[in-house]
Protein backbone atom coordinates (compact mmCIF):
# COMPACT_ATOMS: atom_id res chain seq x y z
CA UNK A 1 0.00 0.00 0.00
CA UNK A 2 1.60 3.29 -0.79
CA UNK A 3 2.29 5.43 2.12
CA UNK A 4 1.14 8.88 0.35
CA UNK A 5 -0.76 10.34 3.69
CA UNK A 6 2.28 10.20 5.68
CA UNK A 7 4.31 12.99 6.49
CA UNK A 8 8.07 13.62 5.45
CA UNK A 9 10.34 16.02 6.07
CA UNK A 10 11.57 17.57 2.88
CA UNK A 11 14.84 19.54 2.88
CA UNK A 12 15.16 22.51 0.45
CA UNK A 13 18.13 22.15 -2.25
CA UNK A 14 17.82 25.50 -4.37
CA UNK A 15 15.96 28.26 -4.84
CA UNK A 16 15.01 30.20 -8.02
CA UNK A 17 13.11 33.48 -8.67
CA UNK A 18 10.23 33.27 -11.54
CA UNK A 19 8.82 36.75 -11.23
CA UNK A 20 9.44 39.19 -8.52
CA UNK A 21 6.66 37.41 -6.64
CA UNK A 22 6.74 34.28 -7.47
CA UNK A 23 9.46 31.32 -5.90
CA UNK A 24 10.78 28.13 -7.37
CA UNK A 25 11.66 25.96 -4.16
CA UNK A 26 13.40 22.64 -4.62
CA UNK A 27 12.68 19.81 -1.94
CA UNK A 28 14.53 16.63 -1.57
CA UNK A 29 12.32 13.98 -0.51
CA UNK A 30 13.74 10.77 1.57
CA UNK A 31 10.42 8.94 0.63
CA UNK A 32 10.06 10.30 -3.01
CA UNK A 33 7.36 8.81 -5.56
CA UNK A 34 6.58 9.38 -8.56
CA UNK A 35 3.53 12.27 -9.23
CA UNK A 36 1.20 12.16 -11.63
CA UNK A 37 1.57 15.51 -13.40
CA UNK A 38 -1.57 18.08 -11.70
CA UNK A 39 -1.04 16.32 -8.22
CA UNK A 40 -0.06 18.47 -5.24
CA UNK A 41 1.43 18.01 -1.90
CA UNK A 42 0.61 19.83 1.37
CA UNK A 43 3.26 21.88 3.44
CA UNK A 44 3.24 21.68 7.12
CA UNK A 45 5.19 24.55 9.00
CA UNK A 46 5.07 24.13 12.62
CA UNK A 47 6.23 27.16 15.09
CA UNK A 48 8.50 26.45 18.40
CA UNK A 49 5.64 27.19 20.56
CA UNK A 50 3.70 23.96 18.80
CA UNK A 51 1.43 26.27 16.10
CA UNK A 52 1.13 24.25 13.13
CA UNK A 53 -0.65 25.30 9.63
CA UNK A 54 -0.70 23.51 6.46
CA UNK A 55 -1.23 24.77 2.97
CA UNK A 56 -1.57 22.44 -0.39
CA UNK A 57 1.43 23.19 -3.27
CA UNK A 58 1.08 21.68 -6.56
CA UNK A 59 4.10 19.56 -8.29
CA UNK A 60 5.92 22.26 -10.56
CA UNK A 61 8.34 19.33 -11.61
CA UNK A 62 7.62 16.29 -14.12
CA UNK A 63 7.92 13.15 -12.37
CA UNK A 64 10.93 11.63 -14.51
CA UNK A 65 12.82 13.85 -11.80
CA UNK A 66 13.87 11.23 -9.22
CA UNK A 67 14.07 12.01 -5.52
CA UNK A 68 12.84 15.58 -6.12
CA UNK A 69 10.02 17.74 -6.66
CA UNK A 70 10.24 21.87 -7.48
CA UNK A 71 6.95 23.62 -5.97
CA UNK A 72 6.57 27.08 -7.20
CA UNK A 73 5.33 29.76 -5.06
CA UNK A 74 3.16 33.01 -5.56
CA UNK A 75 3.03 35.39 -2.58
CA UNK A 76 -0.76 36.26 -1.35
CA UNK A 77 -0.97 39.85 0.18
CA UNK A 78 -1.14 38.71 3.74
CA UNK A 79 -0.58 35.55 2.95
CA UNK A 80 0.81 33.14 6.00
CA UNK A 81 2.92 30.40 4.80
CA UNK A 82 3.53 31.99 1.40
CA UNK A 83 5.31 34.69 2.51
CA UNK A 84 7.34 32.57 4.52
CA UNK A 85 8.11 30.12 1.95
CA UNK A 86 9.39 33.31 0.09
CA UNK A 87 10.83 35.76 2.62
CA UNK A 88 12.37 33.54 5.57
CA UNK A 89 13.07 29.81 3.96
CA UNK A 90 16.37 29.39 2.29
CA UNK A 91 18.56 26.22 1.41
CA UNK A 92 19.21 23.37 3.52
CA UNK A 93 16.03 24.31 5.80
CA UNK A 94 13.51 21.77 6.56
CA UNK A 95 9.98 21.37 6.87
CA UNK A 96 6.70 18.79 6.62
CA UNK A 97 5.06 17.71 3.48
CA UNK A 98 2.73 14.68 2.42
CA UNK A 99 2.02 13.52 -1.18
CA UNK A 100 1.20 13.29 -4.08
CA UNK A 101 -2.64 13.92 -3.44
CA UNK A 102 -4.99 14.09 -5.83
CA UNK A 103 -6.50 11.83 -8.89
CA UNK A 104 -8.75 13.47 -11.29
CA UNK A 105 -6.60 16.54 -12.15
CA UNK A 106 -4.11 14.77 -13.67
CA UNK A 107 -2.53 14.27 -17.11
CA UNK A 108 0.05 11.62 -18.46
CA UNK A 109 1.12 10.34 -21.46
CA UNK A 110 -1.49 7.22 -20.99
CA UNK A 111 -4.35 9.58 -21.76
CA UNK A 112 -2.92 11.09 -25.37
CA UNK A 113 -4.87 13.25 -27.70
CA UNK A 114 -4.80 16.61 -28.18
CA UNK A 115 -4.67 18.64 -24.34
CA UNK A 116 -5.59 22.18 -23.92
CA UNK A 117 -4.86 24.13 -21.02
CA UNK A 118 -5.95 26.83 -19.39
CA UNK A 119 -4.36 29.00 -16.47
CA UNK A 120 -4.82 32.13 -14.38
CA UNK A 121 -1.33 33.36 -11.90
CA UNK A 122 -0.13 30.18 -10.51
CA UNK A 123 -2.17 28.31 -11.73
CA UNK A 124 0.03 27.23 -14.07
CA UNK A 125 1.79 25.27 -11.94
CA UNK A 126 0.21 22.14 -12.37
CA UNK A 127 0.20 22.47 -15.67
CA UNK A 128 3.83 23.37 -16.20
CA UNK A 129 4.36 19.48 -14.57
CA UNK A 130 2.06 18.65 -17.31
CA UNK A 131 3.89 20.14 -20.30
CA UNK A 132 7.36 19.34 -18.80
CA UNK A 133 5.96 15.69 -18.80
CA UNK A 134 4.75 15.60 -22.09
CA UNK A 135 8.33 16.97 -23.57
CA UNK A 136 10.36 14.42 -21.25
CA UNK A 137 8.24 11.50 -22.74
CA UNK A 138 7.73 13.12 -26.49
CA UNK A 139 4.51 13.35 -26.53
CA UNK A 140 3.42 14.61 -30.07
CA UNK A 141 -0.27 15.32 -29.33
CA UNK A 142 -1.15 18.87 -29.71
CA UNK A 143 -1.21 21.12 -26.83
CA UNK A 144 -2.16 24.43 -26.26
CA UNK A 145 -2.06 26.52 -23.08
CA UNK A 146 -3.81 29.90 -22.44
CA UNK A 147 -2.31 31.78 -19.91
CA UNK A 148 -3.58 34.23 -18.04
CA UNK A 149 -1.55 37.18 -16.04
CA UNK A 150 -1.65 40.72 -15.11
CA UNK A 151 1.35 41.61 -16.72
CA UNK A 152 4.38 40.67 -19.14
CA UNK A 153 7.00 40.39 -16.11
CA UNK A 154 4.38 38.27 -14.34
CA UNK A 155 4.18 35.63 -16.67
CA UNK A 156 5.96 32.60 -14.88
CA UNK A 157 8.30 30.20 -16.79
CA UNK A 158 7.95 32.82 -19.51
CA UNK A 159 11.95 31.22 -21.14
CA UNK A 160 10.63 27.45 -20.49
CA UNK A 161 7.29 28.62 -21.82
CA UNK A 162 9.12 29.86 -25.18
CA UNK A 163 11.49 27.12 -25.45
CA UNK A 164 8.61 24.21 -25.05
CA UNK A 165 6.59 25.94 -27.64
CA UNK A 166 9.22 25.18 -30.29
CA UNK A 167 8.80 21.98 -29.84
CA UNK A 168 6.22 18.83 -30.13
CA UNK A 169 3.28 20.44 -30.95
CA UNK A 170 2.55 23.19 -28.41
CA UNK A 171 1.08 26.22 -28.57
CA UNK A 172 0.75 29.03 -26.00
CA UNK A 173 -1.15 32.33 -26.12
CA UNK A 174 -1.13 34.93 -23.34
CA UNK A 175 -3.27 37.28 -22.09
CA UNK A 176 -2.18 40.56 -19.91
CA UNK A 177 -5.11 41.86 -18.14
CA UNK A 178 -4.03 44.71 -16.63
CA UNK A 179 -0.72 46.44 -18.32
CA UNK A 180 0.97 45.21 -21.67
CA UNK A 181 4.49 45.81 -23.39
CA UNK A 182 4.56 48.23 -26.50
CA UNK A 183 3.99 46.17 -29.25
CA UNK A 184 2.39 43.15 -26.92
CA UNK A 185 0.50 41.10 -30.21
CA UNK A 186 -1.22 38.74 -27.24
CA UNK A 187 -4.63 39.14 -25.72
CA UNK A 188 -5.14 42.09 -23.15
CA UNK A 189 -8.32 40.80 -21.59
CA UNK A 190 -10.02 38.50 -18.96
CA UNK A 191 -10.66 34.95 -20.26
CA UNK A 192 -14.34 34.77 -22.45
CA UNK A 193 -15.76 32.92 -24.74
CA UNK A 194 -14.26 34.28 -27.46
CA UNK A 195 -10.48 33.76 -26.96
CA UNK A 196 -11.51 30.47 -25.78
CA UNK A 197 -12.71 29.63 -28.58
CA UNK A 198 -10.01 30.59 -30.82
CA UNK A 199 -7.98 28.68 -28.42
CA UNK A 200 -9.46 25.21 -28.54
CA UNK A 201 -11.07 25.19 -32.02
CA UNK A 202 -7.80 24.06 -33.67
CA UNK A 203 -8.03 20.77 -31.24
CA UNK A 204 -11.46 20.21 -32.01
CA UNK A 205 -14.05 18.61 -29.40
CA UNK A 206 -12.17 15.35 -28.57
CA UNK A 207 -9.29 17.48 -26.55
CA UNK A 208 -9.07 17.00 -22.94
CA UNK A 209 -8.99 20.30 -20.75
CA UNK A 210 -7.15 21.09 -17.98
CA UNK A 211 -8.00 24.71 -15.94
CA UNK A 212 -6.43 25.84 -13.14
CA UNK A 213 -6.26 29.19 -11.15
CA UNK A 214 -8.27 31.83 -8.99
CA UNK A 215 -11.86 29.90 -8.24
CA UNK A 216 -13.31 33.17 -10.54
CA UNK A 217 -11.34 32.34 -13.83
CA UNK A 218 -11.45 28.84 -13.31
CA UNK A 219 -15.76 29.05 -13.94
CA UNK A 220 -15.28 31.45 -16.40
CA UNK A 221 -13.36 29.14 -18.59
CA UNK A 222 -15.01 25.77 -17.51
CA UNK A 223 -18.37 27.34 -18.47
CA UNK A 224 -17.31 29.17 -21.64
CA UNK A 225 -15.36 25.82 -22.93
CA UNK A 226 -18.89 24.12 -22.81
CA UNK A 227 -20.28 27.01 -24.17
CA UNK A 228 -17.97 26.56 -27.30
CA UNK A 229 -18.28 23.24 -27.76
CA UNK A 230 -16.66 20.83 -25.28
CA UNK A 231 -18.09 18.26 -23.65
CA UNK A 232 -18.22 19.07 -19.71
CA UNK A 233 -16.92 15.49 -19.01
CA UNK A 234 -13.58 16.67 -20.94
CA UNK A 235 -13.04 19.43 -18.73
CA UNK A 236 -11.25 19.28 -15.90
CA UNK A 237 -10.69 21.97 -13.27
CA UNK A 238 -8.57 22.81 -9.94
CA UNK A 239 -9.36 25.88 -7.48
CA UNK A 240 -6.21 27.59 -6.13
CA UNK A 241 -8.26 29.69 -3.86
CA UNK A 242 -8.52 31.47 -1.88
CA UNK A 243 -9.27 28.86 1.10
CA UNK A 244 -9.06 26.01 -1.89
CA UNK A 245 -12.65 26.55 -2.70
C1 LIG B 1 -4.81 21.90 -4.68
C2 LIG B 1 -4.14 23.24 -4.48
C3 LIG B 1 -2.91 23.49 -5.09
C4 LIG B 1 -2.29 24.73 -4.91
N1 LIG B 1 -1.09 24.96 -5.55
C5 LIG B 1 -0.48 26.16 -5.43
C6 LIG B 1 0.74 26.42 -6.12
O1 LIG B 1 1.28 25.59 -6.87
N2 LIG B 1 1.31 27.65 -5.93
C7 LIG B 1 0.74 28.62 -5.14
O2 LIG B 1 1.34 29.70 -4.99
N3 LIG B 1 -0.42 28.38 -4.48
C8 LIG B 1 -1.03 27.18 -4.60
N4 LIG B 1 -2.21 26.94 -3.93
C9 LIG B 1 -2.70 27.96 -2.96
C10 LIG B 1 -2.01 27.72 -1.61
O3 LIG B 1 -2.46 26.48 -1.05
C11 LIG B 1 -2.32 28.81 -0.56
O4 LIG B 1 -3.72 28.98 -0.50
C12 LIG B 1 -1.66 30.14 -0.89
O5 LIG B 1 -0.23 29.99 -0.93
C13 LIG B 1 -2.03 31.20 0.18
O6 LIG B 1 -1.63 30.74 1.43
P1 LIG B 1 -1.14 31.80 2.53
O7 LIG B 1 -0.94 31.08 3.82
O8 LIG B 1 0.00 32.60 2.00
O9 LIG B 1 -2.39 32.80 2.63
P2 LIG B 1 -3.47 32.83 3.83
O10 LIG B 1 -2.80 33.35 5.06
O11 LIG B 1 -4.15 31.49 3.87
O12 LIG B 1 -4.51 33.88 3.27
C14 LIG B 1 -4.28 35.30 3.26
C15 LIG B 1 -5.40 36.00 2.53
O13 LIG B 1 -5.37 35.67 1.14
C16 LIG B 1 -6.54 34.98 0.72
N5 LIG B 1 -6.08 33.86 -0.11
C17 LIG B 1 -5.66 32.64 0.31
N6 LIG B 1 -5.28 31.88 -0.74
C18 LIG B 1 -5.45 32.63 -1.84
C19 LIG B 1 -5.24 32.40 -3.22
N7 LIG B 1 -4.74 31.22 -3.69
N8 LIG B 1 -5.53 33.40 -4.08
C20 LIG B 1 -6.01 34.58 -3.62
N9 LIG B 1 -6.24 34.85 -2.32
C21 LIG B 1 -5.96 33.90 -1.44
C22 LIG B 1 -7.21 34.50 2.00
O14 LIG B 1 -8.61 34.39 1.86
C23 LIG B 1 -6.81 35.57 3.00
O15 LIG B 1 -7.63 36.69 2.86
C24 LIG B 1 -2.88 25.73 -4.10
C25 LIG B 1 -4.12 25.47 -3.50
C26 LIG B 1 -4.75 24.26 -3.70
C27 LIG B 1 -6.08 24.04 -3.03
Amino acid sequence: MKRTLEWQIATVTSLRNETPEVKTLTLSLPDWTAHRPGQHYDVRLTAEDGYSTQRSYSVASEPERKGEIDITVERIADGEVSAFLLDTVGVGDRFEVRGPIGGYFVWDKSLGGPLLLVGGGSGVVPLMAMLRHRAVAGVKDPARLLYSARSYEQIIYRQELEMLAQKNGLTVAYTLTRTQPSGWKGYTRRIDDAMLKDVSAPLGPNALAYICGPTALVEVAADGLERVGLPAERIRTERFGPSGT
